[in-house]
Order: structure tokens, then C-alpha cells, then sequence
């Protein structure tokens, strides 16, 4: 039997997926003008959860508030766990995306007609065995001054171009760092590494304020602070960190190899899964039931 077609919110009801197409003048498709969110679900014991729904809905506000597009959370909440009870779904990707429609080529978006979605796909679980290799990136982050560490869509072409570069050079993932050799982040995580058994989160103004970057800092107390590339290096253990990544133990960068094992990012990573899914003391306060 052929399975049922998965659901997306589109502006306010659950449409089969197949059944929409944006229009080809489709602002945000010419200019970059929306703003998404990458968040997850996982199955629990008392069944899927979305880990920290609240705080990844709050940064998309800011995103549209920026962008000048109305946000309501209550509605995006509901948005969001009614599209993962119709396609039933236990871990899970989830992905709203709100932006700019037809209407013309011009520049000022005021008035604009604008959409709200929420896509949802199945995540299998990975095992994050393959240890990262990550280079510095040739490019330059966006400077905050330029465009605000937020989801905007179109900020992303600065993650592409990045990504695009270090893959070239047969590495997997590029690190941005800054005109004085500061660490910034990754194309799509944020950066800690461990020294003598401390735990360091890199802080820079250019990096998205990451919720697993939070997450990670409340579990394990981590310092927060600038971090130069040179002090990066002479680290035992780096790992980056995201909604998607999770926490990815990094092997090396360019040619720098880290400890192996990477003993204390594997405990974070451990603790951190056992949080997602409802299974630490940290769990409740951040889980919110499908
Ligand atoms: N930096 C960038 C550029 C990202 O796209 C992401 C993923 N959202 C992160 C960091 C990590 O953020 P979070 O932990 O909130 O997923």
C-alpha cells in the first residue's frame, strides 16, 4: 500500500505535501527575505517531544520582527505539533520557514503579501561516528553589523559559500574566524573545545546565539568567552554543536588532530542525548509533549 502523502502547514491549515509550489516572483526565492528555524522532536518514553520549542520559536520572532513580518507564537506553536501528530512522527526534523510572496521586484517589503510554513521529516537516529574535519574558511562570517546572527534565509548564501570551499579542498566542514584570528563559528554550529578538563564555549559577536550552544552550557557549566584560533588549536578536544549536529566530536582542523577518543565531548555528547529524550534531570523544563 502506498504511504499517506506527508502534511505541511502552510498559513494556517495541513495541506499534503505535493500539493503547493511558491510562485516564480516569490520574493524571498529573488532576495533571501525570510527567516527559518531548525528545531527537533525526538520519540520519548511518554512519546515525541520538541526540545526547547519556546527559545527556537522566540529567534524566529526576532528574525520576522527584523524582517517586518507578523509572528505569532501561540499559533506557531500549535503550527508545529500538529504537523508532526499528522505526519506521526517521533524523531524528527522540523523546519518552519516564514517569508516574502509575489508581488513585485522591488526592494521594500512593506505591505508585502507574506507566508508561514512548517515542514516536518523523519531524522534517523545517527550514530556520529565519523569524526568532523574542519578547515578555516578563506571567507569572512557576516559581521552582526551587516546582517544580525539570526536565521535569516538569506545569510545562509555566506554558509554555502563556505561550505562550497572547504569541501572543495576535501574537508567537511568549514570554521569561520574573524580579522584578528578570533573564533567565530561554523556554517552551521557553534564551537567549544576542552583544555586540562575545562569546558570552554567560543563566544563571538558574528555567531548565531545557538540553543544547543546554550543547552550545552547550562549541563556541563562551561565557560563562555572570545576564543582566538591559536588557543583553539593548542585545545585536547573540540566538538561543534547544533540542533542538527548535536554534538559533533571534530578529528581535526587543517591538519591539527585532536585527541581520538575526544572522552569528554563523547560524555557531553552522551548527556546531551539523554536530555533530548527525556531521560536526564534537565529534561522536563525543556520538552514540549506532541
Ligand atoms: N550557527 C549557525 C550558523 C547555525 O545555522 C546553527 C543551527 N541553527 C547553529 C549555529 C546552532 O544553533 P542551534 O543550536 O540553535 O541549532
Amino acid at each position: 500500500a502506498a504511504e499517506a502523502p506527508q502534511k505541511l502547514w502552510f498559513d494556517g491549515t495541513l495541506v499534503d505535501q505535493g500539493a503547493l509550489q511558491a510562485t516564480l516572483g516569490t520574493h524571498a526565492l529573488h532576495y533571501g527575505s525570510g527567516v527559518f528555524e531548525g528545531i527537533r522532536a525526538y520519540a520519548t518514553r511518554d512519546g515525541a517531544a520538541v526540545f526547547r520549542l519556546p527559545e527556537h520559536l522566540e529567534r524566529m520572532r526576532k528574525g520576522c520582527e527584523l524582517l517586518g513580518m507578523d509572528f505569532d507564537t501561540a499559533r506557531a506553536t500549535e503550527a508545529v505539533l500538529q504537523t508532526l501528530r499528522a505526519n506521526k512522527l517521533g524523531d524528527a526534523y522540523i523546519r518552519p520557514l516564514a517569508w516574502y510572496g509575489d508581488g513585485g521586484f522591488g526592494l521594500d517589503v512593506s505591505g508585502r503579501a507574506h507566508h508561514f510554513m512548517v515542514a516536518t521529516a523523519a531524522t534517523n537516529l545517527h550514530l556520529n561516528g565519523n569524526r568532523t574535519r574542519v578547515s578555516v574558511s578563506k571567507w569572512r562570517r557576516n559581521p552582526a553589523s551587516s546582517l544580525p546572527p539570526l536565521k535569516l534565509c538569506g545569510a545562509y548564501v555566506n554558509s554555502i559559500l563556505a561550505k562550497r570551499e572547504t569541501k572543495a579542498r576535501g574537508f567537511d566542514e568549514a570554521m569561520f574566524v574573524d580579522e584578528d584570528n578570533y573564533v567565530v563559528e561554523c556554517t552551521g554550529a557553534n564551537l567549544f573545545f576542552v583544555r586540562d578538563g575545562a569546558i570552554t564555549a567560543v563566544e563571538h559577536r558574528d555567531a548565531l546565539p545557538g540553543i544547543t550552544r546554550d543547552t550545552l552550557i547550562r549541563i556541563t557549566g562551561a565557560d563562555s568567552r572570545p576564543v582566538s584560533l591559536e588557543e583553539l588549536l593548542d585545545a585536547d578536544e573540540v566538538f561543534a554543536c547544533g540542533t542538527a549536529a548535536e554534538v559533533a566530536p571534530i578529528a581535526e582542523i587543517d591538519g591539527r588532530s585532536f585527541d581520538a577518543n575526544s572522552p569528554l565531548s563523547r560524555e557531553i555528547g552522551a548527556v546531551y542525548a539523554a536530555t533530548v529524550r527525556g531521560e536526564s534531570s534537565w529534561s522536563g523544563r525543556w520538552l514540549t509533549r506532541v
